[in-house]
């Protein structure tokens, strides 16, 4: 077990290293992080903040000798890397399961080859390729590189008259894969942990909505029929169990019109649709994600109240820094800024969650709380922030 006062490695510098590290500092540990930036969101509360490529793996490597255990909080980082840090230290969870989640492709052929449901797909490798799954799959339908993508980017969606090579040449071409597009009734996610011991701790089914296809409101409980939340429970289980996950994992799902499950994708990390499990859970998902890699028992993902989380998206900056007073004139209010330096469209700055008696109450709170932040203005992204 890796005990309070041990240091742990961190790869990557955004805000869920940043809300790690937190809660690792709370429970008496050290935190390094690696990226490439200086002053991130997650080096302003580490005690060391390394600034290297993630390719060298020198760096990598004198950072893993100086922690006794590595975890990410992107799940982008190189194979190399990963394979490099555990020369020094354990890595969790580990390389071979960011190798899996970090490319769509290798994801899917995972998760179809061992029985779970996904969205019908077809792997495109040429503009012939997407000709040929565009006749099997049908129209319409989501092209997506399978390497990098994450919020919608490398995305696009064909539509009944779109011109495919467009779409082909919109994503840069390479290796994609190319899925049905599902008529969603809803979307969710699963975030759960499985520990060095087997132990797993989930917190239920949250409700997820996305604007531009980049996630702007959860709430927990989603609200489903208990059956339905059972089962994508039971899924999530059988993915952790299946990858063997040391950590937290997210599984997002499609509810389809008829009742199915379908998994979207999954994150090797905590999620951003568990940031409510900060306020809301007895243990949040990132000490959670800590408890795990450091082979400690998992703590209880008791839900306290039902909560909801909204999104602060850089678009909010459009007229200037937003109204933090107004935000916190609401007292269940909680208000969560990364530190990023720049506020660009489509970038996630920060959050606001809150608990109430029940998520719709909760909902409406981070909402008005929101708006409030720009005199009342609603700011949505513009719809190409996301796209690409
Ligand atoms: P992703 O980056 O794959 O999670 O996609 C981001 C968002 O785009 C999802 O959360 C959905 O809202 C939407 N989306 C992605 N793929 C599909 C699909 N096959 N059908 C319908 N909507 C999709």
């Amino acid at each position: 077990m890796i005990l309070p006062g041990a240091v742990i490695g961190v790869l990557g510098g955004g805000q869920l290293g940043r809300m790690f590290a937190i809660a690792a500092r709370r429970m008496g540990y050290r935190v390094h992080t690696l990226s490439p930036d200086a002053d991130t969101p997650t080096g302003q509360v580490a005690d060391l903040e390394i600034i290297a490529p993630y390719e060298d793996l020198d760096a990598v490597r004198k950072f893993s000798a100086a922690v006794s255990v590595v975890t990410f909080e992107f799940e982008n980082v190189p194979s190399a890397t990963a394979q490099a840090a555990g020369a020094h230290a354990p890595v969790r969870p580990g390389g071979s399961i960011l190798h899996t989640t970090q490319h769509r492709l290798r994801e899917k052929t995972f998760l179809s080859g061992a029985g779970f449901p996904v969205t019908p797909y077809l792997a495109v490798r040429s503009a012939a390729d997407l000709h040929d799954a565009l006749q099997r799959l049908g129209r319409p339908a989501v092209l997506k590189t399978a390497d990098f993508g994450y919020d919608g980017k490398g995305q696009a969606l064909i539509g009944l008259e779109d011109n495919a090579e467009e779409a082909w040449r919109s994503i840069g071409g390479g290796e994609a894969v190319l899925e049905a597009f599902v008529d969603f009734e809803r979307e969710l996610s699963v975030v759960a942990a499985r520990g060095l011991d087997g132990a797993f701790a989930h917190y239920g089914a949250i409700g997820n909505a996305h604007r531009n296809r980049i996630l702007d409101v959860s709430v927990a409980p989603a609200g489903l029929p208990p059956a339905l939340a059972a089962e994508a429970v039971e899924i999530a289980r059988g993915v952790l169990e299946k990858l063997d996950v040391v950590g937290v994992l997210c599984v997002e799902f499609f509810l389809t019109r008829d009742g199915k499950l379908l998994i979207n994708e999954l994150a090797p990390r905590p999620h951003n649709s568990g940031h409510l499990t900060f306020d809301a859970c007895v243990t949040s998902q990132f000490e959670q994600q800590l408890r795990a890699v450091c082979g400690l028992p998992l703590g209880s993902a008791e839900l306290l109240r039902p909560a909801a989380m909204a999104n602060l998206l850089g678009d909010l900056w459009r007229d200037g820094e937003p109204d933090w007073a107004a935000v916190c004139a609401y007292p269940s209010a909680k208000l969560h800024l990364y530190g990023k330096l720049a506020a660009r469209p489509g970038r996630k700055m920060g959050h606001i969650a809150a608990l109430a008696a029940t998520a719709e109450e909760a909902e409406t709170i981070v909402r008005a709380a929101r708006t409030a932040a720009t005199g009342g203005i609603s700011r949505r992204p513009a719809p190409s922030a996301a796209l690409r």
